[in-house]
């Protein structure tokens, strides 16, 4: 049995003293339900605010992108040992907004997954098709060229221990979703290409979530669906309410 995980991704949301109190209101909302694991991501200059709010908390901080050096001379860049230091237990590796709007390639992201295992933090890989794509029948090709670029990379024995968010670009932010039996037949492509690379115990225990669009009234849509552990949730997780009623929903 997986554990459901329901992560939130603020993105470029919330300064420290906004973020510190959504997190509060965040864990005491979610104290009390069973068997699901939940995460929060705010931006990097509020995870040592959100850090502090979460502490003896049952959620778990995770932070939006990191780099694969653990040092070095890029400006502007934060590293897994930073985020180990601030308390960060997992970290969104190639979402489709770094993809577009700051060019990350395939290959970064499977370095970023492979720096994050190195280093004792779980990866939130996502990964999924643009709308063109879906159209010309592409989708299974390229959620295999993305998720083939991590697991080239990341060692065999850290697949179980792998989170893959599968992501259709032109779900996020636009109310679209797919159907749950579409996010469920990516989501089997996405647990075979795991057992490939990690054997079938492995892809077995590593967790698939979907992501884009998802709201209290959508969320058990998804989490019907056998292949699907949870959910990567972006503007509903700037509500508590709505990010609340998300995480009971995943409870078991
Ligand atoms: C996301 O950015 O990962 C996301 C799923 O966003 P939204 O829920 O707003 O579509």
């Amino acid at each position: 049995m997986r554990t459901p995980l329901i992560a939130g991704n603020w993105k470029m949301h919330l300064a420290r003293q906004p973020a510190g109190a959504l997190a509060r209101d965040v864990a005491a909302l979610v104290r009390d339900v069973p068997g699901v694991d939940v995460a929060l991501c705010p931006p990097a200059t509020a995870l040592d605010a959100v850090g502090r709010a979460l502490a003896g908390t049952r959620v778990l901080l995770g932070a939006q992108t990191m780099h694969w050096e653990a040092q070095g001379p890029y400006t502007g860049e934060i590293s897994a040992p930073m985020l180990v230091d601030l308390g960060c237990k997992t970290v969104i590796v190639g979402h489709s907004e770094r993809r577009i709007f700051f060019g990350e390639l395939d290959t970064a992201v499977g370095l970023k997954a492979a720096a994050a295992i190195a280093h004792g933090l779980t990866p939130i890989v996502c990964v999924g098709e643009a709308f063109s794509e879906r159209g010309r029948g592409e989708t299974a090709a390229v959620i295999a060229r993305q998720l083939g670029a991590v697991l080239a990379l990341v060692p065999a024995a850290s697949v179980a221990g792998l989170v893959v968010a599968y992501e259709p670009v032109w779900a996020i932010g636009s109310g679209l979703t797919p159907t749950g039996p579409e996010v469920d037949q990516v989501a089997a492509l996405i647990r075979a290409r795991l057992a490939a690379a990690g054997g079938a115990e492995a892809a077995g225990a590593a967790r698939v979530l979907y992501g884009g669009s998802v709201k209290p009234e959508n969320i058990g849509v998804f989490l019907e669906q056998p292949e699907i552990d949870g959910a990567l949730v972006g503007g509903a997780s700037l509500d508590a309410s709505a990010f609340g009623a998300i995480v009971r929903a995943a409870a078991r």
